[in-house]
């Protein structure tokens, strides 16, 4: 096991530079996503890591050794990807032993270490079953357990989960963050699914155009983002056009059709335009409110009910959410009073690159 380091990554592939001057530290033992929309270049770090790419600069350490020149196969590294890549000709037994019989190791040994990984994912009741007869998750199941047997310094996983359906994608991130904390591995997850990444981690990395936006804890980038990129990527949020404006060292909110709430966390910042990222479930109903919001649109999902509303001031048609009530049934032209919990919503620049508090 070892911790990841990397400092002043870069990647060019042709005349493209796609990582220009990448910096992360991945502590040991814990579970790393790589969160980022399609082309922000997660995979290629990734690949930057097990070897697959080269590296156009900086420096890789997995602990105090640097990696840059070491080949992949011997870099001791698991991997597991979207397509599983088990093998097809091969029993669930022989794919997991697979890695240990490469590596010659005695045959009691073999025999005791893939029992082991067997059992611990599960599949020791499909052992002597070939892989086309394995449902996707299974599969998955096997590829992780042929991955871990080789006991690898760090596990690397490419989108594991995207083949399969949504129900099972749920009951195998919940085994993989299991397994993962059993093991005590140190592993790099790559995704683009919000979700997933939050459900799983104890740290994300969210890229865009080749560069971190930001590391954190899930909670960390739910409530306090560092960009707007970073609050409309990780959940959802409703993303207002204002100014901070201070009377007399007091700050407030002024929206745009010149309604103001006092702001006692930004006392003392200058007047300037602002971005502010309200949440739905940050907007409360109340009965002395200050903003008239009216529904446009209503949408019932079991524990909560979504409300798209407008509301005077907001640049733009706004999401709510609360819990769902079996009596009630809003629906478009309807009004109703909100206010903001202030101490959950965030201000940002007005061009989104900062976040004010
Ligand atoms: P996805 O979720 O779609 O896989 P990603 O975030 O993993 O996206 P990468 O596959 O890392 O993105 O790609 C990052 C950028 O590098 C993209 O613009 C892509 O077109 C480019 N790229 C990746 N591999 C190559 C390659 N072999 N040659 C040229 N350009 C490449």
């Amino acid at each position: 096991m070892s911790k990841i380091v990397i400092d002043n990554a870069k990647k060019v592939f042709g005349d493209t530079t796609v990582i220009e001057d990448l910096n992360v530290h991945i502590p040991d033992g814990s579970l790393f996503t790589l969160l980022g929309p399609s082309g922000c270049g997660k995979t290629t770090l990734l690949r930057m890591i097990a070897g697959f790419n080269s590296i156009e600069g900086g420096d890789f350490y997995f602990g105090e050794n640097r990696i840059n020149d070491i080949e992949p196969s011997k870099r001791n590294i698991g991997m597991v990807f979207q397509n599983y890549a088990i093998f097809p000709h091969l029993t669930v037994k022989d794919n997991v032993a697979f890695g240990l019989k490469q590596r010659k190791l005695p045959k009691d040994e073999i025999e005791k270490t893939t029992e082991k990984y067997l059992k611990l994912m599960q599949i020791d009741q499909y052992k002597d079953r070939k892989p086309e007869q394995l449902s996707g998750g299974q599969q998955q199941r096997v590829a992780l357990a042929r991955a871990l047997a080789i006991h690898p310094d760090v596990l690397l996983m490419d989108e594991p989960l995207s083949n399969l359906d949504a129900k099972l994608r749920v009951d195998m991130r919940q085994a993989i963050r299991e397994i993962q904390h059993e093991v005590g591995i140190t592993t790099v997850y790559v995704t683009h699914d919000q979700e997933e990444a939050m459900a799983i981690s104890d740290q994300i990395a969210v890229m865009y155009g080749g560069e971190i936006q930001q590391i954190g804890r899930p909670k960390e980038l739910y409530h306090r983002p560092n960009n707007t990129f970073v609050a409309t990527f990780i959940g959802r949020t409703n993303i207002i056009d204002a100014k901070l404006v201070n009377h007399d060292g007091k700050a407030h909110l002024q929206f745009e059709n010149g309604q103001e709430l006092a702001y006692p966390l930004l006392d003392g910042a200058k007047d300037q335009a602002i971005k502010v990222s309200i949440r739905p479930e940050e907007f409360m109903r109340e009965a002395d409110g200050e903003f008239e919001a009216t529904i446009e649109d209503s949408v019932y999902l079991g524990s909560v009910t979504e409300y798209y509303v407008t509301i005077p001031g907001f640049n733009q048609r706004v999401q709510v959410s609360e819990e769902s009530t079996f009596n009630e049934d809003l629906g478009k032209g309807d009004t109703f009073k909100l206010a903001v919990n202030l101490q959950k919503i965030n201000v940002f620049t007005a061009d989104g690159s900062q976040n004010l508090l």
